[in-house]
């Protein structure tokens, strides 16, 4: 335990050195409920870790059934008055949270990389992307509209009223602590429900900073509630979660096997639910590709986050025309532009991996593809930097029967695979229900028609990129500033075939 029960020094202790200005505080071993900062009842707390350095951040409340209850009540209760709140004042509330977001935002970044490890300049960028949700659905509360249809009847008019289904509880995961929450609870509070959040057990500071947040915003008590927990108390309380008849809507982000668990769970109680799950994105390149552009793109959609996010590329399939071309580039660009240390120093591009675990799984990959015929151009094992930290990898020769193409590595491994014709190209693409996301470049207009039509994931592919890399941007200043900076082609064109966070309105269907 910290000598002082307030992390605000524990992060200075961190920060020391690097940001001087900080000014925000989070009581030590408390979590938010109802407008409250309270510890676990039975006093339990769990350590958050560094994953670059193994240290201890702090330690946190681990709730259970118990609080997950008191926050389910909690609300529920401050349901029966924000559902009523107008929309002009939500939209203020929730203005007023990006205005703090921004305003903390480096306090915030810094606490994504101290406890998630991503580069310094990573965590920025999500802060500013977190903060985007607040200020885009600040504008959106204002224009929850219904509809007046026709009615079948002389006597009778029908109107179609958007209202708040009730409390949501939010389950989110810890490779964007802040972006992943921020999005689910800017919209629930935008369509007038309250809500439960439950923090990924690696990242629960971020959620916490969150609710700080909250409470300089004056959002009233009840609205947002966080309830924390280590890894053993968590199925309990999603279950919990999902099997509360208080609780109208399940919100969830992470991996596939919990997804489905807890659509199982909700069955009980017939909810609605959310759930953005596992990818494994394609990345594919074709003959007409511009080769630097295509490198240019595959570094950032790969090794962004060391590869853990959902829409990282997971495999690179390459026609044979540019095949060995492609693979030298990437590789001379992976050895000048990838610097792998702690995201709190400056240039580093490669922060540590999240846990030990998912070192295991990385590793795992690599050891299965090699063992069944890829060959290694880089990397390939744990970095010296540390046990949670593994070496920038390229592999070639990729098949079929290895687990990188049929399983998200997360991890910073380019696994590339050749292939002859587009067919052959959109089979293997294809060939995944996991389909979040899926990049291609080529310079063919034909072809890109056809490949962005034909690229589905068997149906499921939510995202299409064309000769671009990045899915997810906030531009802070001058939009055409911001456009030079990116190689935008002419023919980047995006995508969006689902939209999230849908389920926080039911219909009501008024006929007078
Ligand atoms: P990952 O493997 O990337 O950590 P998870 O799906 O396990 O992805 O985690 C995403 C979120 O789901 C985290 O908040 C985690 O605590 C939570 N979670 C994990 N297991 C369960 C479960 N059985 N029930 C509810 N939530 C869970």
């Amino acid at each position: 335990m910290l000598s002082n029960n307030i992390l605000k020094c524990r992060f200075k202790y961190i920060l020391v050195g690097y940001y001087r200005k900080y000014s925000f505080s989070i009581p030590e071993g408390k979590t938010y409920i109802n407008g409250k900062w309270v510890a676990a009842k039975n006093e339990k707390t769990f350590p958050v870790f560094n994953p670059a350095n193994g240290n201890t951040i702090a330690n946190i409340p681990d709730c259970g059934i118990v609080e997950t209850n008191e926050a389910v009540e909690a609300a529920c209760i401050a349901l029966k008055t924000w559902k009523d709140v107008t929309a002009k004042e939500r939209a203020a509330f929730l203005r007023r949270m990006f205005e703090l977001q921004m305003k903390s935002s480096e306090t915030l970044a810094h606490i994504i990389t101290s406890e998630g490890g991503k580069p310094l300049a990573e965590s920025a960028g999500e802060i500013n992307y977190g903060a985007s949700f607040f200020e885009w659905f600040s504008e959106e509360a204002r224009r929850i509209y219904g509809d007046i249809v026709p009615s079948p009847f002389k006597n009778k008019q029908m109107l179609f009223v958007r209202e708040p289904v009730g409390v949501a509880g939010i389950i989110t995961p810890w490779n964007f602590p802040n972006a992943m929450i921020t999005r689910k609870v800017a919209a629930a509070l935008a369509a007038g429900c309250t809500c439960v959040i439950k923090p990924a057990e690696d990242t629960p500071l971020s959620a916490l900073a969150i609710a700080q947040l909250a409470d300089e915003a004056k959002v009233p008590p009840g609205v947002i509630n966080v309830v924390t927990s280590s890894r053993s108390n968590t199925p309990s309380i999603g279950k919990r979660l999902c099997e509360n008849p208080n609780v109208a809507t399940i919100s969830f982000t992470g991996s596939t096997s919990v997804g489905k668990l807890l659509l199982k769970h909700s069955a009980s109680t017939v909810k609605k639910v959310s759930l953005e799950l596992g990818g494994n994105a394609p990345f594919i390149v074709f003959n007409s590709a511009n080769i630097s552009k295509a490198v240019a793109g595959a570094m950032v959609s790969k090794f962004r986050n060391s590869g853990q996010t959902c829409v990282c590329t997971n495999k690179i399939l390459v026609q044979e025309g540019i095949y060995e071309e492609f693979i030298a580039e990437l590789a001379k660009a992976m050895q000048i532009q990838l610097k792998v240390g702690e995201g709190i120093q400056p240039g580093v591009t490669v922060g540590p991996l999240i846990n030990e675990s998912a070192v295991k799984k990385v590793e795992r990959h690599v050891q299965d593809a090699v063992g069944k015929g890829a060959e290694l151009v880089l990397g390939g094992k744990v970095h010296s930097q540390g046990k949670n930290f593994f070496e920038p990898t390229l592999l070639r020769n990729l098949k079929k029967n290895m687990l990188i193409c049929g399983e998200e590595t997360f991890g910073p491994v380019a696994a590339v695979m050749k292939f002859s014709s587009e067919v052959e190209a959109m089979e293997l693409a294809n060939a995944s229900r996991s389909g979040l996301a899926g990049y291609f470049y080529s310079e063919d207009i034909s072809q890109i028609w056809r490949v962005s039509k034909n690229l589905e994931g068997e149906k499921d592919l939510a995202m299409v990129l064309m000769n671009t890399h990045t899915l997810s941007i906030f531009v802070l200043g001058d939009w055409n500033e911001f456009l030079k900076s990116i190689p935008v082609h002419w023919a980047s064109i995006l995508y969006w075939r689902m939209a999230f966070e849908i389920n926080f309105h039911k219909f009501y269907v008024e006929c007078s």
